[in-house]
């Protein structure tokens, strides 16, 4: 059995707490390696380590610090298939999904390599008389990220690669159920010149958490998970007097038009509800029909895709449209919250509770399921399933639809599909969601956008990547200056015009 380990001080350090979790490989079912579970103690010690490099790494020039940027983007495409691979046999999702989650985070260290441009501060020439004023980014110092298990290459580069192009240092708290891609990138990172100390990766549960929030030198956190642990860690960093961003579950809602293109709309719902069984926090999850004609032709154009669609390991082949869910107890949640849906009326138009794929009948997947005549008040709408279960939720008009949306605790990502350019526009305008997609049913933006939701889905002022992350790991130092030129002009008392 693997044991895996800490990434500390440039260094595999085994872990010292003698606690361990099971990282599996979701398609056997099998237990793969032990995932090594910080104590306090080990946390800060990494503190310490990192404490120590941060202010040097600081002083090198920020063109400097984007070449290891640059570097490291070379040795992510040499090591794309590897990474991909151990990432998929933690995951359980599909090859190209998994080079998919690396190149998505390759992207946002692209964007960092413009950290020179994009740390510049502002300057005032002759603010007053004699007297010139500028502001200066500083990095923060020790920064620290906590990750969840869904996109273990592409979230932990999000935190990482802005929060050290910025000059500081960082330690990641990967997800523990799989942590050899985050393990693989920080060691690719030292490879492209970082030095050590700088990422560090701490494996851990809520033991290792709380050490971080807790610990006095680290000044940021950036979460992404759950949300009941997003407000708990957002709360008590706050409290802490850390900087916090934290981002948490979803439910997103796509509306369906009846003038939509709707075998444009079924395949997009297609790849955004199944693929990667469900488990994306931009996953379509409820389809909103507007009209009981528009919700017939839906319904009857999905059937047929989800009935044909191919659930298997990530070694089947190009053939594998998604593969098992993260944990036996991931799938247990779902299977559960799909009984729920049965018991509280829903019609499961599609059943896939009996799935079962021979030689692979320990794995841990789940059949595709499709529910119609969704209510509010059902657990399956209103709760994170986070699996191969797409909702219908049939509306009558399309204020009902977007109200809908509005109402749900959550606001991470949300499309509508029509051909109306009026409807889309205001739908754009009104909904209170993060990000909107229209006849896009997954629109994640880019790494020189930002990416973040509302409501309950995220936590703090700032969101993931593009401009604000060079706002989140830094701090601005605004400075007056006057140097000696004759002027004399007394004490002062009061505050007063400069000129
Ligand atoms: P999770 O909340 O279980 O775990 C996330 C991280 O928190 C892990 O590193 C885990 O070790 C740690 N953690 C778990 N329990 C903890 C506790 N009690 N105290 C302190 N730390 C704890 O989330 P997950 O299952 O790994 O990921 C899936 C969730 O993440 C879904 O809800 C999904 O919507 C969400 N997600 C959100 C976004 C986004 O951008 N909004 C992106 C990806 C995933």
């Amino acid at each position: 059995m693997q044991e895996l380990t800490h990434y500390i001080g440039g260094a595999h350090v085994k872990g010292t707490s003698g606690r361990f979790s099971d990282v599996y490989n979701p398609a056997t079912g099998e237990v793969q390696a032990k995932c090594p579970l910080a104590s306090p103690e080990e946390l800060a010690h990494a503190v310490e380590v990192a404490a120590k490099a941060q202010p040097a790494w600081a002083a090198v020039n920020p063109q400097r610090r984007a070449r290891v940027m640059m570097k490291f983007v070379d040795l992510l495409n040499r090591d794309m298939d590897k990474l991909a691979e151990a990432l998929s046999r933690e995951h359980g999702k599909t090859m190209p999904d998994a080079a998919g989650d690396v190149q998505r985070g390759l992207e946002v260290v692209e964007y960092c390599i413009g950290a020179p441009q994009l740390l510049k501060g502002e300057f005032t020439d002759s603010a007053g008389p004699g007297i010139d004023m500028y502001s200066m980014r500083q990095a923060l110092g020790v920064t620290a990220g906590i990750t969840p298990f869904n996109f273990p290459a592409m979230i932990p580069m999000w935190m990482f690669a802005p929060a050290i192009a910025c000059g500081n240092a960082f330690i990641l708290k990967p997800s523990e159920r799989d942590p050899s891609v985050p393990l693989m990138l920080a060691e690719l990172m030292e490879e492209a010149g970082l030095p050590k100390g700088i990422l560090q990766v701490v494996n851990g549960d809520k033991e290792a958490v709380d050490a971080i929030i807790d610990h006095p030198v680290i000044q940021s956190i950036g979460f992404v998970g759950s949300t009941p642990i997003a407000e708990y860690i957002y709360g008590r960093g706050c409290s802490n007097g850390k900087r916090v961003q934290c981002f948490g579950g979803a439910k997103n809602h796509m509306i369906i038009m009846p003038d939509a293109d709707m075998d444009q709309a079924a395949d997009a719902l297609i790849g955004a509800g199944y693929g990667a069984a469900g488990e994306r926090c931009m996953a379509i999850s409820v389809a909103v029909p507007v009209g009981d004609e528009t919700a017939d032709r839906l319904v009857e154009k999905l059937v047929p895709r989800i009935e044909a669609l191919k659930v298997g390991p990530y070694t089947g082949g190009k053939d594998v449209d998604y593969g098992p869910v993260v944990t036996a107890a991931a799938k247990e949640n779902i299977l559960r919250l799909i009984q729920t849906g049965i018991d509280q009326g829903a019609d499961l138009v599609v059943d896939g509770r009996n799935f079962n794929l021979q030689g692979y009948e320990d794995g841990f997947f789940v059949g595709p399921h499709l529910f119609d005549r969704v209510t509010r008040d059902m657990d399956i709408y209103q709760k994170e399933i986070f699996g191969p279960v797409l909702s219908v939720v049939r509306a009558q008009s399309y204020e009902e639809a977007l109200g809908l949306a509005m109402d749900h605790e959550y606001g991470n990502g949300t499309a509508i599909f029509t051909r109306d350019g009026d409807a889309a526009r205001d739908f754009a305008n009104r909904i209170n969601v993060g990000m909107i997609g229209i006849n896009v049913p997954i629109p994640v933006p880019l790494a020189y956008h930002t990416f973040g939701g509302w409501k309950k889905s995220a936590f703090g002022d700032l969101n993931q990547h593009g401009p604000d992350a060079f706002k989140f790991y830094t701090r601005t130092k605004t400075i007056t200056s006057r140097w000696p030129s004759g002027i004399k002009d007394g004490a002062a008392f009061n505050f007063k015009a400069m000129d």
